[in-house]
């Protein structure tokens, strides 16, 4: 379904007459550029056929599951930015709600080449699974433009955030749609968002969106928030599966905002982590790297590779590297079938988003290798979202001490509370958390009603 030319005369008009949609589920409707038809592995349809499996695991009638798969809201808008050679170019933007039945939608909003509304669709899903999972009052909502932001400059990155930003305000702040960092976008790129709206609105709005600099109203801990729910689900897996954190092999695919705090956060317990890849490629030091002199060599030279004293290896080979846990912390759609059957860790924990596909996933299991998903192992930036706009709503800002004691309780209940529904259900953790983020949906959606 695609409805009128992106971004026409869509700004400021009433709510009625933004794009929405209302796919059956399972189809493919969501506007979709021409290009992720290509691809084999469509996030959407994957994401919506989870949802439909683990409605039918609830005994939910089809009515609610369709109800629950539905997109509440897209919105596709056109970026146009002056660059600095006095060229227009258009680029493409998204903001898509998925579901607002348990609180404002909440989500990341990515700059990345690739981005496309059926990998928005289902991020927005996702978002909305995780943060039932987390228990948190949100709903699920994900942005994204299309663009390669290496390739602007600091102006043109400023002038395309502050466009896209005004192209969305209508649907977003505090109590409808609060956006976030996610893929190549930085407490920078949360700043000039938040200035946009707050000089469209004529007042500060804080609240508008999370992952901003401290002196603006972001939150002590937001930052590194991910990787260390992401370390407190890897403790908790290895604790129900009786392993030992020091005699752990660790490979990480990504060193970006979650994989780079992941290695000093996996060596403070005594894990090693053995392997490393970026865009640039990977690399194995067997006896474990050391996270001080990575950070040292990355600064200098932009990538891990050519960190002293490591071999290089082909970038889709890392995760044959021979080791305990692999945590995938960079793109989706990565652990496909292929990589999943020559995957030499016997733990997989899902730092990245959406990073397996389903026969990815289908082989991972036939292995019995028990994979942490995204939606548990990832929560941890979302949940610190949720603290910074509950100060930022109150005016009241906390102690560090207080937001990170409340960060690891929110983690390990949540842990805890997947992991007994997984045994009593007897389906993966994927599934199991798919379901019980799915029966909160439903919850709220059942004693909300139907309007009219
Ligand atoms: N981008 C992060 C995620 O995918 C954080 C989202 C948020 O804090 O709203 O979970």
């Amino acid at each position: 379904m695609y409805i009128g030319r992106p971004g026409s005369a869509l700004l400021w008009l009433e709510e009625a007459t933004w794009l929405s949609l209302k796919p059956k589920a399972g189809d493919n409707v969501v506007t979709r550029p021409e290009e992720s038809l290509d691809h084999e592995f469509n996030p959407w349809l994957h994401v919506s056929s989870l949802i439909e499996k683990a409605g039918h695991l609830l005994g939910l009638n089809e009515g609610m599951i369709k109800r629950i798969i539905t997109p509440e809201r897209s919105l596709e808008v056109a970026v146009p930015v002056r660059m600095d050679s006095g060229d227009v170019e258009m680029f493409t933007g998204w903001r898509i709600q998925h579901d607002t039945s348990r609180g404002p939608g909440k989500g990341g909003i990515r700059f990345h080449p690739s981005v496309n509304a059926d990998e928005i669709a289902a991020l927005s899903a996702d978002m909305s699974i995780k943060c039932a999972v987390v228990n948190i009052p949100y709903g699920g909502a994900k942005g994204g433009v299309r663009v390669d932001p290496t390739a602007l400059s600091r102006q043109e990155l400023e002038r395309l955030t502050r466009r896209y930003a005004f192209s969305i305000a209508p649907v977003i702040g505090p109590d409808r749609d609060i956006p976030a960092p996610d893929i190549n976008t930085d407490t920078q790129v949360m700043s000039w968002i938040m200035d946009t709206v707050s000089m469209l609105r004529g007042h500060n709005t804080p609240g508008v969106v999370t992952g901003k600099p401290l002196s603006i109203g972001g939150t002590t801990g937001h930052a590194g928030a991910t990787s260390l729910g992401v370390t407190i689900c890897i403790s908790a897996i290895l604790q129900r599966l009786g392993r030992l954190e020091n005699e752990q092999h660790v490979v990480i695919q990504g060193y970006g905002k979650v994989g780079a705090p992941l290695v000093k956060l996996l060596s403070d317990r005594g894990m090693k982590v053995v392997g490393i890849a970026d865009v640039r490629g990977a690399i194995h030091v067997p006896a474990g790297i050391n996270h001080i002199t990575l950070a040292e060599h990355y600064a200098e030279a932009g990538t891990v590779v050519g960190y002293p004293g490591s071999d290089n290896v082909p970038s889709d080979m890392l995760f044959t590297i021979k080791s305990d846990i692999a945590i995938p912390a960079a793109l989706g759609g990565v652990i496909t079938a292929e990589i999943a059957e020559t995957m030499e860790a016997s733990v997989m924990v899902e730092a990245a988003n959406g990073p397996t596909t389903g026969e990815g996933a289908e082989v991972l299991a036939s292995r019995n290798i028990p994979v942490v998903p995204d939606v548990l192992a990832n929560a941890g930036g979302v949940v610190a979202s949720y603290f910074e706009w509950a100060q930022d709503l109150q005016g009241f800002m906390w102690e560090s001490e207080l937001f990170q004691q409340r960060l690891e309780k929110t983690m390990h209940e949540s842990f805890d509370h997947i992991w007994t529904r997984h045994n009593q259900l007897d389906v993966t953790m994927r599934e199991t958390a798919i379901a019980v983020g799915v029966e909160r949906i439903a919850e709220a959606t059942e004693i909300r009603g139907l309007f009219p």
